[in-house]
């Protein structure tokens, strides 16, 4: 239930926060549901697993002992899966994937008959994947545990946008500011929607680059401002996050070839030079190489963030999961 308490920009959280006001939702279903305010609690608290994570010897904190956390992946993925899993094994949880291709999915069950059945199994925790927008709000109007959306359609994809603000924050030292340029297949892109609101919320300058094809309608609502030029949206950026065209979700054919896409939207060394000197440069994976951008850009360890942005999904997946059980757990104030 969202909080009614209004927070001064900048502040971190309300001074008379006490306990479950520090994040007072359920699910984590999407960015445009959280407070400025909230996603900064959201970070501070991944910054403290970014630490556990790289100590040496110990990765283990079992809060989450006892509970049983269930994956559900309705589309494919390899980072943010594994990611969810390494972060709810490291917090102590008993992790289940179920994949949806060899699930009764496959034999026609309908959303929510699964919906009813992972709830029937007493979940504490599920974290779902799915191809339609809007699906994982369905799911969590049907479970009595906290759903965390880890990625519906072309809608949302928070824990992503988490991870990347959180990347710029200690790569660039602050967000409020940056000029931070989104280019490539947006209109399919649940990680372009979710970052825009995130970023534009921390107060950066969001640009969003696309073949008009590929833009969708109204960014300005999300706080970005549109391009069509490449160039002209690289000039003075911080930040440039690259998308992948996802081939999988259009239906007809939005650019000539790969080759002409390549030559106008493609991010290569001489590109790069248009944007600040130190400018970062991100991609939220799987890329497709010698299209949206070069291994010359993509592997150069002064520039690239892309493997910090895989580290830093493990600790915000750390965070989230902590955080939307403590009230099941019975944390102090949480409850
Ligand atoms: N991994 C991201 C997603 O699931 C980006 C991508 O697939 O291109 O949306």
């Amino acid at each position: 239930m969202p909080s009614e308490t209004e927070v001064p920009a900048g502040q971190i959280r309300p001074a008379d926060s006490g306990g479950r006001d520090a994040f007072p939702h359920r699910h984590l279903l999407s960015i445009a549901h959280l407070k400025p305010w909230e996603i900064r609690f959201l970070l501070d608290e991944a910054e403290h697993w970014v630490g556990v994570n790289r100590g040496a010897a110990q990765k283990h904190d079992d809060r989450l002992a006892g509970l049983t956390q269930i994956n559900a992946f309705f589309e494919n993925s390899t980072r943010t899966l594994l990611s969810f899993e390494i972060a709810g094994k490291r917090l102590g949880a008993d992790v289940v994937n179920m994949h949806a291709a060899q699930s009764s999915v496959k034999k026609g069950e309908t959303l929510i008959d699964t919906a009813v059945t992972l709830n029937a199994m007493h979940a504490d925790v599920i974290v779902i994947r799915h191809g339609s927008s809007g699906a994982v709000q369905l799911i969590a109007d049907k479970v009595d545990c906290p759903v965390l959306n880890a990625g519906d359609g072309w809608h949302e994809h928070p824990t992503q946008a988490l991870l990347d603000a959180l990347t710029i924050r200690r790569r660039r030292g602050f967000i409020e500011g940056q000029i931070v340029t989104i280019c490539g297949d947006v209109l399919h892109s649940r990680v372009a929607r979710s970052n825009m609101l995130c970023l534009a919320a921390l107060g950066a300058q969001v640009r969003v680059v696309a073949p008009p094809t590929l833009m969708p309608a109204a960014v300005e609502c999300m706080g970005a401002t549109p391009y069509t030029r490449f160039d002209e949206a690289l000039a003075g950026s911080d930040v440039v996050m690259m998308l992948r065209l996802q081939n999988e979700r259009m239906d007809g054919a939005f650019i000539p070839s790969p080759r002409e896409y390549h030559a106008l939207y493609g991010l290569t060394p001489e590109r790069l030079a248009i944007a600040k000197p130190d400018a970062l440069v991100m991609h939220p994976g799987p890329m497709n190489r010698g299209v949206e951008i070069t291994s010359g850009v993509a592997d150069d360890p002064d520039r690239s963030a892309i493997t910090e942005q895989v580290e830093m999904g493990v600790a915000v997946r750390m965070a989230c999961l902590d955080v939307l059980t403590r009230s099941a757990r019975g944390v102090e104030g949480w409850t």
